[in-house]
């Protein structure tokens, strides 16, 4: 089985760079799901309170049998639970579907930036980190100026920041603030709806290695240094998408790729992104 390179976060910690996403995956078919990605060898999943699912998440990890030390399992708040109070509530209900003690993530969802209740929710997940009840913390959707508040508000610096990143949207400015910061990038939709899968960079590599446009593309997101965990309900796609550690893009193509942003969204924008 594959052996999955670790990134080193701000706080001491390692995370598993390529892992599994949830987001869309029905509440009852999550346990298959998720069970089959951990068959497959991924060791890192990657779900939210919103998305519905964190109980089936949480019985494939239990009938999984593997070592909770060998898992890395990220969830988010939702911005409803935005608040010190709140914040701890939530978790508690989280960690209770998850069947868990403890998550090795727990991301702020969007900041939401119509009030401020983000810099609330990040002194929340302080405490919850205090607590031992996440080992890491950070946040997800923050745009610089977000960053730099939060930074500016707590005692810890977030671990990572989850922003959506694909070949057509590589928000620059952000992963640079990020790094700025020493937070890691995650990237997701890191496949971006195939959006590019039929341009001549990711197309051509493809072939070059006698691999999927999606292979390329999470390729190139390993070996640009961000985190993934593409999501598939398909066990083939679930494998194929973990079956990435047997060629390399070249320099070229690598810079190739790069040359595909175009600023196409296909979520969105957390100037403007006000959920409740
Ligand atoms: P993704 O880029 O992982 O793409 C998923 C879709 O791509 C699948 O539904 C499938 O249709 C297709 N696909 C998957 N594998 C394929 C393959 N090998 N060949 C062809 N098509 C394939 O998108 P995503 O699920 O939106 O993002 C991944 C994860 O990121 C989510 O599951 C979630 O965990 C996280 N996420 C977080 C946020 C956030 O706001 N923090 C937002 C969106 C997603």
């Amino acid at each position: 089985m594959a052996t999955v390179p670790t990134i080193s976060l701000n706080d001491g910690t390692e995370i598993p760079q390529l892992g599994f996403g949830v987001w869309q995956v029905p509440a009852d078919e999550a346990e298959r799901v998720v069970s089959k990605a951990l068959e497959v060898g991924y060791r890192h999943i990657d779900t939210a309170a919103i998305y519905g699912n964190e109980e089936g998440v949480g019985r494939a990890i239990a009938n999984s049998g593997i070592p909770r030390d060998e898992l890395y399992i990220t969830t988010k708040l939702w911005v409803a639970d935005f608040g010190r109070a709140e914040a701890k509530r939530a978790m508690e209900t989280s960690l209770a579907k998850l069947g868990l003690d403890y998550v090795n993530l727990y991301l702020t969802h969007w900041p939401a930036p119509a009030t401020t209740r983000y810099l609330d929710a990040w002194l929340g997940l302080e405490d919850l980190a205090d607590a031992g009840l996440a080992r890491s913390i950070g946040v997800s959707n923050h745009l610089p100026e977000h960053l730099d508040r939060v930074v500016a508000q707590g005692e810890r610096v977030p671990a990572v920041n989850q922003i959506e990143v694909h070949p057509a949207l590589q928000q620059r400015n952000i992963t640079e603030a990020n790094a700025r910061h020493g937070i890691a990038t995650q990237a997701w939709t890191p496949l971006g709806r195939g959006g590019t899968f039929e341009d001549a960079p990711v197309a051509d590599a493809a072939e070059a290695h006698g691999v999927s446009p999606a292979q390329v593309i999470i390729r190139w997101h390993l070996q640009r240094g961000r985190i993934l965990f593409p999501k598939s309900v398909t066990d083939s796609r679930i494998a194929s998408n973990f079956d990435v550690f047997g060629f390399e893009l070249t320099t070229d193509e690598l810079t190739a790729i790069d040359g595909l942003d175009r600023g196409e969204r296909t979520g969105g924008d957390p100037a403007t992104f006000n959920p409740e």
